[in-house]
C-alpha cells in the first residue's frame, strides 16, 4: 500500500560489479573533457564494438549497428530493430557539453608586463567556483588555410596549466565583501594569466612585450597568429581526473557529469545491445543544452530528423515526409540528464519528499520546470507509468525526484525539445550533488542504475 524507498546500496548486492563499472566511466571522462573529444572518443569505442558510418551505407536492416557524427559535436549511434521502423523509435537522449570558459575571440592581452586571456563563460556557472583553480585548455584553431590545429593544454602532469588569479583576502573587503554571489567574481572578470616573460626584442616601438612572447610560443608550437583565435573554439575546463570519494569510495567526483553521465551510461547501454531489438534503438549525445539546445549541433536544429530520416529511407528504400512525421510521433524516449540530490548542507532548497537522494538509484522525474511547471514537458502519466513498469520488470533501482521546490528555481532539458516532435518523453537520470561546479559528485550505485535503466529501455520500451 505505501510507496517505500530504500538505500539502493541495500538493495543491489552486486557492489564489485557497481565499482567496476565506474572505472570505465572515470577513465572515459578523464578523456573526453569536452563535447568534441566525447564524440570522438565516442566513435572510436563505437567502432570497435561494431559500429559503422550509416553515411557510408547504401541500406539498412535489422541488427545493423550505424553512428552519425554532426559536425563533431552531437554524435548519434543506432541498432536497427526488428519492427518497422514508422512504429516508433526508442531514444536515449543525453548532452555531451559541460559549463566551462570559452576563450573570447580576441583575448590576449598585456597589463603591468602579465600576459592574459579574456573568457566568456559557457552555460550556468558560479563564476567564483572558476577561479584559483587549475585549468586545462582544449579545443580547436582554425587557420586562414582551412588547416584545423588541435590543441590540450594542462591534462599531462608535465604540461603548465592556466588559472584565474583571485583576490587575496586580506584586501577583498571593500572590492569583493559586499557583492552579491552572482558578482564575487564578475564575468569580465573571469581571465586567465597566461605568462610573464617578456620577448627578446630590441625594437623599440614594440610594446606589450610579455604578450608579444606569448604569441611567440604559439606561432612555434602551432603555427597560430594573433588573427587566427577568432576562428578558434578554446574551452578552459578543470584540469585532472575523474577520482574516487569518501572512504567507502562509492562516489565519483569529476568535472562535466552533467551529463557526460548519462551519455557515458546510454553510450555502453546501446554498445551491449547483443540481440536484435524489436524497437530501433538510439542513443543521440547532442551538444549545445548548456546554452539552450541552439545551433546546428543542439537539440533545436534539425539533425533528429536528418538522421531519423536517412535511417527510414535506408531501411525502406523509399522516403517521404509522412514516414518520418509517422516515426516521430509514434517514437518514445528518455531525456537523460542530471537532477539534483538533497544536500544536507543545504537542505531547504529541496520537498524532501519529492526530492531525489544519491544513491537511491536512477531519478525518474515528470517535470522538470519549477513556478508553475513553466517550460517543462511534463511527462504524460501513461508515459510515466510505462517507463515505470519497464523499469520494475528489469528490478532497476530508481526513484523520483523534482528538482528543488516549487518556488526555488528550477531548470531545463532536452525533454520538451523531443515532445515537440510528438516523441513520448520523460526525463531520467542520476542526482549530482554540485551540479555545475568544477567539481561534481555522483553516486556509483546511481552511475550503474542509469546504465541499467537505458538497457531496460531498449529492451523493453
Ligand atoms: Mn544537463
Ligand atoms: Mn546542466
Amino acid at each position: 500500500m505505501l510507496y517505500k524507498l530504500e538505500n539502493g546500496w541495500n538493495k543491489q548486492k552486486n557492489r564489485d560489479e557497481v565499482m567496476r563499472f565506474s572505472e570505465g566511466y572515470k577513465i572515459f571522462l578523464d578523456m573526453a573533457k569536452t563535447e568534441r573529444k566525447f564524440v570522438t572518443e565516442g566513435i572510436r569505442f563505437a567502432e570497435a564494438n561494431g559500429f559503422v558510418n550509416a553515411e557510408d551505407e547504401k541500406d539498412l536492416v535489422p541488427g545493423d549497428r550505424v553512428y552519425y557524427v554532426n559536425r563533431g559535436k552531437n554524435l548519434v549511434l543506432a541498432v536497427i530493430g526488428k519492427e518497422d521502423i514508422e512504429k516508433g523509435i526508442n531514444y536515449v537522449v543525453s548532452h555531451v557539453d559541460s559549463p566551462r570558459l570559452d576563450l573570447k575571440g580576441n583575448p590576449l592581452y598585456e597589463e603591468f608586463e602579465l600576459a592574459y586571456m579574456k573568457t566568456h563563460y559557457y552555460g550556468g556557472i558560479k563564476k567564483y567556483q572558476w577561479t584559483s583553480i587549475p585549468l586545462a585548455l582544449h579545443g580547436v584553431v582554425i587557420l586562414e588555410d582551412g588547416k584545423k590545429v588541435e590543441i590540450t593544454i594542462g591534462e599531462k602532469d608535465s604540461d603548465p596549466i592556466f588559472t584565474i588569479p583571485d583576490i587575496l583576502p586580506h584586501l577583498a573587503d571593500k572590492v569583493q565583501g559586499d557583492r552579491k554571489m552572482r558578482d564575487v567574481i564578475k564575468g569580465e572578470e573571469l581571465q586567465i594569466i597566461v605568462g610573464s616573460i617578456p620577448a627578446d626584442v630590441t625594437d623599440p616601438h614594440l610594446k606589450d612585450k610579455v604578450k608579444y612572447a606569448i604569441l611567440e610560443i604559439l606561432n612555434r608550437d602551432y603555427g597560430i597568429i594573433e588573427e587566427d583565435f577568432i576562428s578558434a573554439e578554446l574551452e578552459l575546463v578543470p584540469a585532472g581526473k575523474a577520482r574516487d570519494i569518501g572512504f567507502d569510495r562509492s562516489m565519483v567526483g569529476s568535472y562535466g557529469q552533467d551529463d557526460r553521465i548519462c551519455g557515458y551510461t546510454s553510450m555502453r547501454a546501446i554498445i551491449d545491445i547483443h540481440e536484435i531489438p524489436e524497437k530501433t534503438a538510439v542513443c543521440f549525445l547532442a551538444d549545445k543544452e548548456e546554452i539552450g539546445s541552439t545551433g546546428s549541433t543542439g537539440l533545436t536544429s534539425d539533425f533528429l530528423a536528418y538522421f531519423t530520416g536517412d535511417m527510414i529511407e535506408k531501411i525502406k528504400g523509399n522516403f517521404n515526409e509522412m514516414m518520418l512525421r509517422r516515426t516521430l510521433w509514434n517514437s518514445q524516449a528518455m531525456s537523460s540528464d542530471v537532477n539534483a540530490g538533497i544536500d544536507p548542507i543545504f537542505p531547504s532548497v529541496h520537498d524532501a519528499q519529492n526530492a531525489a537522494k544519491i544513491g537511491y538509484g536512477v531519478v525518474v522525474t515528470k517535470y522538470t520546470g519549477a513556478r508553475g511547471k513553466s517550460g517543462t514537458n511534463d511527462a504524460d502519466a501513461e508515459y510515466v507509468g510505462k517507463v515505470r513498469s519497464i523499469l520494475n520488470a528489469e528490478n532497476v533501482c530508481w526513484q523520483i525526484g523534482e528538482l528543488g521546490k516549487v518556488d526555488e528555481g528550477g531548470g531545463g532539458t532536452v525533454a520538451k525539445f523531443l515532445a515537440a516532435l510528438g516523441i513520448r518523453t520523460i526525463d531520467i537520470g542520476p542526482a549530482l550533488l554540485a551540479m555545475h561546479a568544477p567539481f561534481e559528485v555522483s553516486s556509483k550505485l546511481d552511475i550503474y542504475e542509469t546504465y541499467r535503466a537505458y538497457k531496460a529501455f531498449y529492451k523493453r520500451g
